[in-house]
């Protein structure tokens, strides 16, 4: 399938290895030839895929000679959270809950299709650039395709994420430097070392970006194809982001949906180079220089794709806004008590979002407002773990002591509702 730019539409006819429109600074993708397979892709969104995103793989750049590695990724549950909706004063939040992919991420929607093409291709074995969920998906998908894996990991990352990592079977080093160094040094070892590049950057690979796309057909399929009013998205890099929207433009082109909802891009407020853009104006992000945050995932210094983004939430009407790390936990924990899902910081910054943005008024109390959870915050829990209040222990002594009464009295003293 050809490529083109998401941005300027121009057909992809550079060489080389690294993905980015020579014009504009857009983003790369494949065309699927919308037009041609119209009444054929209508009627497989339509029936969606008990497959996960295999089922859509006529509408993806790529069909497999082989079976495809998988995990059961995708079909992830789209909630209607009423509970939470009541407490941010909002009538209609859905949450995509994309904590429930194989390797706790919505990365194994990309990882799926990379392994699968890399095992197809032959390679020797796969290496990558990451803050830890996709060298967590990837090595996930490795293990099943029996590829070896290596991952560049900053020494910065959480340490839950390596542990998961090596688990895998993958191998761990660490790297005292940034994501995007590391990814750089990746994409310099693949002559040296006989490498596979699977960072899941789109720079690198514009085909198993589009994976992420059927987050965009099932949301669609989900809501009987009357689409939300806006889709909050978490962005680091900001592949997630471009593309979700590229799957509602295709829903849209093909008269699916009523319309394109508007995108709202969030960002840590200590690493929040789209933010700045979207503020200032600008067509592209600058390079962030130190990003402090709890939210790892999406602490990016580069945004891969931000020429696209920027573009997109300016087309829809969105906006990008920054959150703190204290409103992101506060974020992480109202979702967690009234949903039950328990997203990373990364992925409870949208909720944080919508929270700010009701409260300005900017997203109306009937707005339909879908937030992608990117990520399982289970991963996270000692970091989690520090905001939490400490909890009452009965001594042993009051235990052993075979009077109930006592240890009934205490405890009713700890547990009035
Ligand atoms: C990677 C990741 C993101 C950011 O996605 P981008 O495509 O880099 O913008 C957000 N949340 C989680 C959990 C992630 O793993
Ligand atoms: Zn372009």
């Amino acid at each position: 399938m050809s490529l083109y730019c998401m941005t300027c539409n121009t057909p992809w006819e550079g060489e080389g290895d690294e993905y980015i429109c020579p014009r504009c600074g857009g983003s790369i993708a494949s065309d699927n030839c919308l037009e041609k397979h119209r009444e054929e892709f209508r009627r497989l969104l339509r029936a969606g895929s008990r497959e996960g995103i295999w089922g859509y793989q006529k509408l993806l750049p790529y069909e497999p000679h082989i079976r495809p590695v998988s995990l059961g990724e995708g079909n992830t549950p789209l909630l209607k959270a009423e509970g939470l909706g009541k407490r941010l004063d909002m009538k209609h939040l859905y949450l995509k809950n994309e904590t429930l992919n194989p390797s706790g991420s919505y990365k194994d929607r990309f990882s799926t299709v990379a392994v699968t093409m890399a095992k197809e291709k032959g390679v020797a074995s796969l290496a990558l650039g990451s803050a830890g969920n996709a060298a967590g998906s990837v090595a996930a998908y490795a293990a099943k395709g029996e590829l070896p894996c290596f991952v560049l990991l900053p020494t910065a990352a959480v340490r839950e994420r390596a542990w998961q990592i090596q688990t895998y079977g993958a191998r761990m080093i660490g790297m005292e430097c940034s994501i995007a160094e590391c990814i750089h040094f990746v994409q310099k070892g693949v002559p040296v070392l006989g490498w596979e590049n699977v960072s899941t950057t789109m720079k690198y690979h514009p085909w198993a970006s589009q994976g992420y796309k059927t987050i965009a057909y099932e949301i669609g399929r989900q809501m009987e194809f009357g689409a939300p009013d806006w889709v909050f998205c978490p962005v680091g890099g900001a592949s997630l982001l471009g593309k979700v929207y590229q799957g509602f433009e295709e829903m849209f082109r093909l008269g699916m949906i009523p319309h394109i909802p508007r995108f709202a891009g969030i960002q840590a407020a200590g690493c929040a180079p789209l933010v700045k853009a979207y503020r200032e104006n600008r067509r592209s992000t600058e390079l962030w220089k130190e990003a402090s945050t709890i939210a790892f995932a999406i602490a990016d210094t580069e945004t891969f794709e931000g020429v696209t983004a920027l573009d997109i939430i300016r087309k829809t009407g969105g906006l990008a806004v920054a959150v703190t790390d204290e409103e992101i936990l506060e974020g992480l924990k109202l979702m967690a008590s009234s949903e039950a899902v328990i997203g990373e910081p990364a992925s409870a910054s949208v909720i944080a979002g919508v929270q700010k943005l009701r409260r300005k008024g900017v997203i109306e109390k009937g707005d339909s407002v879908v937030c992608i959870i990117s990520g399982s915050g289970l991963k996270d829990l000692p970091l989690i773990a520090k905001s939490l209040p400490g909890y009452p222990v009965i001594s042993g002594e009051t235990l052993n002591c075979g009077e109930d009464s006592a240890v009934m009295a205490e405890l009713r003293q700890y547990c009035c509702v």
